[in-house]
């Protein structure tokens, strides 16, 4: 499919980029995607019990179809008869197993209800970073769901479906082979003009920047180390977005990291909204202007398998329970990523359950020499002005390689001041060995990995 598509001129890769579009349009934004939309926008001001009252039904139902009509749980014991909403949730999950990723690779078809006809199935599969990628199933009515928690998000910022965009994902939609601009295509039925992230270098910075600049576009979306790239050649070539251009930026796909957030912000003159979710179809959260991340408890159930503990959060790997997956249920499935919840409210005024960040997978953590397992690196690089992007890389549990991009103004006084603040997180003891990089490789999704990690951690030893 891809070669036929990359023989074709540009017009007609336009012409097939706008049929995609369309599609995609189709299969998301059906009548049930606005009724949807519509009643998550009416739940956003509930009341806390009330929001967990609506979490309870809908986890109740999803236990007993999962009990009657899924293979994987027909042992499940029935969900709590517990008056209180919350008490039930907790008593109901308290007698579910963690689901492993494992367990549902081996035996997939074991977690698809058999009472949903077969030409309702979608199907797709994770993207992958490593290892094999997932099978994976919905229905139009989980896709719904699922863009209604991005649409709420978006539509409280000013943003509506048909407003013209730009996008920085990692569709390959210009062939990689191609040396000469446009690096990018046009969705026209949705006025959407998608870049591609494997053309972004510096020869072609100029090009891209003229493109950004001419688009009628009302927002962005993105991959955040995409979107950051982009941002960097703006300043770079002192061509900022005037203000008032966009309303928005929304980031997902990758954890959005610190250093990104700021130059994003600043090259595309508007904020960056933030949203977790995956391709099961299984969790949803949303930023708020305190950089929070809601979980929308109307869409999941989000629990903590807690390593850490302060007065102020709990952390450690998530176990989520997807409400509105009608086809494959996931209860209390360990999706791979951690994440930090607060005990308090969120000062933005927002009840339920937030989260100050999901970082990432739980792979991406470094482990000291002591055997202490770090994450949040990102901020080792936070306030390193003189460097573009950076990757942490750990074989061995005494050392660590850290490939970084240098700026203009990178010079021996900004490389003594990165290893200042690498050993301030990491300790004194960890080896390690600083290789300036033209650029960091991506994944083969083009995503981008702040931290690889083959050290295996005994998760009987200390987090910090
Ligand atoms: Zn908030």
């Amino acid at each position: 499919m891809n070669r036929i598509y990359d023989g074709l001129p540009i017009v007609g890769q336009n012409a097939a980029c706008t049929v995609a579009g369309m599609y995609r349009q189709y299969i998301r934004y059906r009548p049930i995607f606005h009724h949807r939309l519509a009643e998550l926008q009416a739940s956003m001001h509930l009341p806390l019990d009330e929001i967990h009252s609506l979490q309870w039904r809908r986890l109740e139902r999803l236990v007993n179809r999962a009990r009657k009509y899924v293979p994987h749980y027909k042992t499940l014991p029935a969900p709590s008869a517990a008056s209180d909403g919350q008490v039930a949730i907790r008593e109901t999950l308290d007698t579910i197993p963690v689901l492993r990723k494992e367990t549902y690779r081996e035996s997939s078809q074991n977690f698809v209800a058999t009472d949903v006809p077969k030409r309702e199935i979608l199907r797709g599969k994770t993207s992958g970073t490593t290892g094999t990628a997932l099978p994976l199933y919905s229905t139009k009515s989980t896709l719904a769901a699922e863009y209604a928690t991005v649409w709420r998000l978006r539509s409280s910022h000013g943003v509506g479906i048909r407003d013209p965009h730009m996008t920085f994902n990692g569709q390959l939609i210009v062939p990689v082979k191609q040396v000469k601009p446009p690096y990018w295509r046009s969705n026209w039925s949705q006025h959407q003009v998608l870049f591609s992230i494997y053309h972004m270098t510096i020869r072609n910075r100029e090009k891209y920047v003229d493109a950004i600049h001419s688009t009628k576009s009302v927002y962005v979306d993105g991959y955040p180390s995409a979107l950051y790239q982009a941002a960097q050649m703006m300043l770079e070539l002192g061509r900022p977005l005037e203000e008032g251009r966009l309303k928005a930026v929304f980031t997902s796909s990758e954890s959005l990291l610190a250093y990104q957030r700021e130059i994003i912000e600043e090259a595309f003159c508007a904020p960056v909204w933030d949203r977790y979710g995956t391709a099961e179809f299984a969790v949803s959260m949303t930023a708020c202007e305190e950089k929070n991340l809601h979980v929308d408890m109307e869409y999941c159930i989000v629990e903590v398998d807690v390593v850490e503990e302060t007065d102020d959060y709990v952390r450690g790997p998530l176990l989520v329970t997807g409400l509105a997956n009608d086809v494959t249920p996931f209860l209390r499935y360990s999706i791979g990523d951690s994440g930090t919840r607060l005990k308090k409210p969120c000062p933005c005024g927002r009840v339920g359950d937030v989260f100050l960040d999901v970082d990432g997978r739980n792979d991406d953590f470094v482990v000291t020499p002591e055997g202490r397992r770090v994450g949040r690196l990102d901020h080792i690089f936070k306030d390193q002005r003189g460097l573009i992007e950076a990757q942490i890389r750990q074989e061995v549990s005494d050392s660590i390689d850290v490939l970084y991009v240098p700026g203009r103004h990178f010079d021996t006084g900004s490389e003594s001041a990165l290893r200042r603040e690498i050993h301030s997180r990491l300790g004194e003891s960890i080896h390690v060995r600083l290789l300036s990089v033209d650029a960091i490789p991506r994944e083969a999704n083009g995503k981008f990995r702040a931290v690889k990690s083959s050290v295996i951690w005994n998760s009987s030893e200390e987090i910090s």
